[in-house]
């Protein structure tokens, strides 16, 4: 049994995401994603919510018919800690993959075999820029998997983010 674990924020899951799992599933016989940093929603650089980021790789993911956990794991004080509080929470894997600098020095360090994935459009295929497109009203949803943007549109998360970027300062 050949695992292999992907971490991400996914604020939100877009086409970028979903073209590297799509690779990761002809990788490993079963799949783990990590949702970093649980604990935060409801700001402009993390929206949503652990829960509703579960929602939206779990739905993207059925489309690639491969067996996989969702693990929301919250971010802690001391990155020389991370790799164990992510191995705490996480099913045994063999292989991660992520392109981060700072997660591939940490799991490397910890002797973690790392694998790095070809970035798909990074200049579009970003949830910085499709937040910015939210925010601007600007169309989003061409770089987000359709089932994805069902769920955006279910709970209202343009509306949000544009709430939340409001200011209640002259
Ligand atoms: P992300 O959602 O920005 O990206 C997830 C992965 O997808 C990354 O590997 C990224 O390179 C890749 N990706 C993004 N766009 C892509 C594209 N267009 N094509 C191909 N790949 C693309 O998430 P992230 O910031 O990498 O998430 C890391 C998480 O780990 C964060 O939540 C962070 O807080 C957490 N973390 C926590 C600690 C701590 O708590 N001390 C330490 C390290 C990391």
């Amino acid at each position: 049994m050949r695992r292999g674990l992907y971490l991400g924020r996914f604020q939100p899951y877009h086409l970028g995401h979903h073209e590297v799992l799509k690779q990761i599933a002809k990788e490993v016989d079963e799949i783990i994603i990590g949702i970093g940093s649980a604990q935060k929603s409801h700001e402009i650089e993390n929206p949503f919510t652990a829960g509703e980021r579960v929602l939206m790789v779990s739905s993207a993911l059925e489309e690639f018919n491969i067996k996989h956990y969702v693990i929301p794991i919250e971010d802690i004080q001391r990155n020389s800690l991370w790799v164990s509080h992510v191995n705490s929470m996480v099913p045994p894997y063999e292989i991660a993959y992520t392109n981060n600098p700072l997660v591939i020095e940490l799991l490397s360090e910890a002797g973690i075999r790392v694998k790095q994935s070809p970035l798909f459009k990074r200049n579009n295929y970003s949830g910085t820029e499709i937040r910015r497109r939210m925010l601007a009203g600007d169309k989003w949803e061409h770089f987000i998997p359709e089932k994805v943007v069902a769920i955006i549109k279910e709970i209202d998360g343009v509306n949000r983010l544009k709430t939340i970027a409001q200011s209640d300062q002259e």
